[in-house]
């Protein structure tokens, strides 16, 4: 099967709701390129150096997609990451935010803003812990931000093999997802809930995703 192939044939079983973020780390340009043709609306990028190498290989092809930082964002590649990136996923402190919006703001550029959680409380993960309180009161700060504006969450779940046993995890998220929903925050957009990558995405999409991150999948085994 080929990228183009893949690419539709996921389009085509996945609900239209559903957005597909296409994770493109170690991928060639021209493997990026065919699913840009092939119709992706949205990338996923992991590190800032290979997402701006990637942007710039694919020159006009760039607005065709949503760029999305899947990866941490580390505060000194900020400036860098805004001429790449349309919205951050991985937002999970107001430090972090509000450095964001600061340097969003010099350049002019609103972004969009996911929260991270780590719903499994992993000590090893990124991401917020997944107390409601908490991730709320990150949510009220993006609200009163003016060049982050908040989109939804993001999370990963725990490594396991077998997709099923993340289910209670991405039900516990979108539990969270949906009691946010009920603050009625102001100048927010919770629209996506981004959870399931090439192994989960089917269990995840059961579990209330409308956003699904892809590698594999898509463009075969990672190279290592
Ligand atoms: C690599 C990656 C994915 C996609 O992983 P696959 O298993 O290749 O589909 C999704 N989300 C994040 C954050 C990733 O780093």
């Amino acid at each position: 099967m080929t990228i183009t192939e893949n690419y539709q044939r996921i389009r085509a079983e996945v609900p239209d709701h559903v957005t597909i973020v296409l994770a493109c780390k170690k991928r060639l340009p021209e493997e990026v390129a065919e699913v840009i043709e092939a119709g992706a609306t949205d990338l996923g990028e992991n590190y800032v150096q290979e997402a701006e190498k990637m942007f710039d290989a694919l020159g006009d092809r760039t607005d065709k997609v949503r760029w999305h930082m899947i990866g941490s964002l580390q505060k000194n590649k900020i400036n860098k990451a805004l001429r790449v990136f349309d919205v951050v996923q991985t937002v999970h402190s107001v430090g972090q935010a509000e450095a964001i919006d600061r340097r969003a703001r010099t350049i002019g550029k609103k972004l969009g803003a996911l929260i991270e959680v780590n719903i499994g409380g992993e000590v090893a993960k990124s991401g917020m812990p997944p107390e409601y309180a908490e991730i709320e009161k990150l949510a009220r700060r993006i609200s009163g931000l003016e060049y982050l504006r908040l989109e939804g969450l993001m999370t990963m779940g725990p490594f396991y093999g077998d997709p099923e046993a993340l289910r209670p995890h991405f039900r516990k998220t979108k539990e969270i997802f949906d009691k946010l929903a009920t603050p009625g925050l102001p100048d927010t957009d919770l629209r996506y809930l981004s959870m399931g990558m090439s192994d989960s995405y089917r269990v995840a999409i059961e579990e209330g995703s409308n956003m699904i991150r892809l590698g594999t999948v898509i463009f075969g085994e990672r190279p290592v």
